[in-house]
């Protein structure tokens, strides 16, 4: 019988799963930047990264904010398929919010870019004929590559300032990545809201539409 200590382990199994699904992120990230700049031209294929970026880091920083929320409050550890790989750590981390700060760079990184292959994959489908294809294959490679850094930015979110890069630590204090101040109000009671983890952007766009469905349902009781 399966206990809960075997299900909250991180099992060598499981390491070699998340290591295989980062090199496969990392080579397919790889080759598809180097397709676009062949297609576009190193120049446009680097305006159309420098504008796609900005847009994908909100864009992923309000998808963590809906997954989060999802993961939070539906399903178990023992949830098949997605109960160990992705609710196991969420549902670890609000019981020991400093457990993932224990955790190297496979561990904390393997499932986020499990998750984002098919985003890469997509992009792998698309033909780069015209400006406009081009253009989307660079936001869909930014979505990719915003989407597998946001475990790593609430990772340091939680981490001691002497275990975070100088830079990591600046770009908190600028709000280019999620700062532990913010991210805490999270951690604290009533822990219903601030669920986005790349950089906090849309924290209050979903807190505000999370507070109304409250009321509303306060309302009909
Ligand atoms: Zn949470
Ligand atoms: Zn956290």
């Amino acid at each position: 019988m399966t206990t809960d200590a075997a299900l909250h382990r991180y099992s060598p199994a499981q390491r070699a799963f998340d290591t295989t699904a980062l090199l496969v992120f990392a080579g397919l990230l790889l080759a598809e930047s180097t397709r676009l700049v062949l297609a576009a031209g190193p120049a446009a294929a680097l305006g159309w990264g420098l504008l796609a970026l900005p847009l994908a880091w909100g864009l992923a920083d309000g998808a963590s904010g809906l997954l989060h929320l999802a993961l939070d409050t539906c399903g178990s550890v023992r949830t098949p398929v997605i109960g160990p790989a992705f609710i196991r750590p969420f549902r670890e981390h609000h019981v020991d919010p400093q457990a993932m700060t224990r955790h190297g760079f496979v561990e904390t990184n393997g499932a986020s870019a499990l998750a984002c292959l098919p985003i890469l994959g997509v992009a792998g489908l698309l033909s780069l004929h015209s400006a406009g294809l081009q253009a989307l294959h660079a936001g869909l490679l930014a979505l990719g590559l915003c989407a597998v850094l946001i475990n790593e930015c609430h990772r340091w979110a939680h981490a001691a300032p002497s275990a975070t890069p100088a830079w990591a630590r600046w770009a908190q204090r600028h709000r280019l990545i999620l700062p532990p101040a913010h991210h805490q109000r999270h951690h604290t009671a009533p822990f219903d809201a601030h669920f986005c983890m790349a950089n906090g952007w849309l924290n209050p766009v979903l807190n505000a539409v999370l507070l109304q469905r409250r009321s509303r349902r306060r309302g009909r009781a």
